[in-house]
């Protein structure tokens, strides 16, 4: 069976019957060029810590060997800014990729100049570009120079066109082209976006990663079992407030949780000592307030919290009222009554949205919040809930507390995920759509 998405209009990101799936091309004799996330955590040693990553491109990557395709593999790793740099390659996975593979791996040192290497290329070899980023053009924007500098448009404009014969030239490499890597796709790079245009329509395509990615999305967005739960948190309102006004459309109850939660106490007369605190955004939380009112979403918010002596795992503590936080203390988790009152509104809930953690999970002490949502979210799931969990630091704390595998889908996108839900076209798709 093929995996055909509808049309939804929610969903700008959706790809419909028109473009080509992976599923209905056959890669026999063709050299694909896949773009796919291998930016691994490495510790100082270069080892992966944690290859999500990698595994999670391995079904695209293995239809094409399977149908006798020969595989060109690209990615970005870190932030090495448009210059080679030793820490950043990704030589250092190759064992680990060729390991995962099942397959022995080429690798090519420098990425911009690979032809010859993939034109000797056989049906089942598989070669690995070096780090993306190592050229500036990947990237495309203009470096060394400030964006107030009145020679910065005609910088810009001329790396765009350099950008432009970087995709042209890692297109040159290969018959089709493959993008896998979600946790890119909303930039608008040469590997992501670019590139695409040197392909024909029928040559270019999502590969298996992005299409589940895209799916999870449309269950959010357009096909919305009621109630819907939404649990936000996080540090700040201001980095949050485009999904939420988003949101604010389309879900029954809102939990806005984490060091949000002080902006909107404060907002509403509350003394939050020294909590995190978005002194600037208060009329901002009051405004949340009254279009969730307005139009009948029922939002959450804290109520009381874990207050801590000092920003550290063991700071003393104290649970008290949001509104009544004493001078020199600041909350850092979420309280017992807050932890029921979100429990209540994931537990009954069909559709679950979590981005960002209730509390400072990195302290063991202040887990509790979060863990209060993620067994909710379990709970739910169990229930027939379908439950998303998006965004870099949600999905640690799945993590963490081992239950990854207990929620419906975890995304392996954080700001191509926001950007997805908040309703905005991800370049890396539009790209391969018709
Ligand atoms: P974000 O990147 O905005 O999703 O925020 C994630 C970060 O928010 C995590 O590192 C949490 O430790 C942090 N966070 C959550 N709750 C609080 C809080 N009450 N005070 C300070 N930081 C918090």
């Amino acid at each position: 069976m093929h995996l055909i998405f509808a049309s939804y209009e929610n969903n700008k990101n959706n790809i419909n019957s028109d473009n080509m799936k992976l599923d209905d091309y056959n890669f026999a004799g063709k050299k694909a060029i896949v773009r796919v996330d291998f930016n691994v955590p490495l510790d100082e040693n270069g080892n992966i810590t944690d290859d999500t990553r990698i595994r999670g491109a391995l079904p695209t990557l293995e239809k094409i060997l399977k149908d006798g395709g020969s595989l060109i593999i690209m990615s970005h790793m870190g932030k090495p800014k448009g210059k080679v740099n030793p820490k950043f390659s990704l030589l250092q996975i190759k064992d680990a990729v060729a390991k995962a593979l099942g397959h022995d791996v080429i690798f090519a040192p420098d990425c911009a100049n690979a032809a010859e290497a993939a034109a000797n290329l056989k049906p089942g070899e598989v070669l690995l570009l070096e780090n993306l980023r190592f050229y500036p053009e990947e990237e495309g924007k203009p470096v060394g120079i400030d964006k107030e500098d009145p020679a910065y448009d005609a910088a810009k404009k001329e790396m765009k066109e350099r950008q432009k014969e970087f995709a042209k030239t890692l297109a040159s490499y290969a018959d089709v082209y493959v993008n896998d890597a979600f946790g890119t796709a909303h930039r608008k790079h040469a590997s992501t976006a670019v590139i695409a245009d040197y392909f024909k329509q029928e040559d270019k395509m999502l590969g298996y990663l992005m299409e589940k990615e895209v799916t999870a999305v449309d269950k959010i967005l357009s096909d919305i079992k009621r109630p819907f739960t939404a649990i936000m948190g996080g540090s700040k309102v201001s980095t949050k407030i485009g999904i939420i006004e988003n949101l604010m459309d389309k879900v029954d109850n809102l939990i806005l949780c984490g060091g949000m939660t002080y902006t909107f106490a404060k907002a509403q007369g509350g003394k939050v000592g020294v909590s995190i605190c978005e002194d600037d955004k208060l009329d901002l939380a009051r405004d949340i307030i009254k279009k969730a009112k307005e139009k009948g979403v029922n939002l959450v918010l804290g109520v009381d919290c874990v207050a801590a002596d000092s920003f550290s795992n063991d700071a003393k503590t104290q649970v008290c009222s949001v509104m009544d936080i004493p001078e020199g203390w600041e909350g850092l988790d979420a309280g017992p009554k807050t932890r029921e009152l979100f429990a209540n509104a994931i537990k009954g809930a069909k559709t679950i949205l979590w981005n960002g953690p209730a509390g400072v999970f990195e302290f063991d002490n202040f887990t509790a919040g979060s863990r209060a949502i993620a067994d909710a979210i379990v709970d739910a799931t169990n229930n027939g809930a379908f439950s998303l969990v998006g965004g870099g630091d949600s999905v640690a704390c799945v993590n963490k507390f081992g239950l990854a595998d207990q929620v419906s889908y975890v995304s392996t996108g954080g700001g191509a995920l926001l950007e997805a839900i908040e309703g905005k076209v991800l370049p890396g798709i539009a790209a391969v759509k018709g």
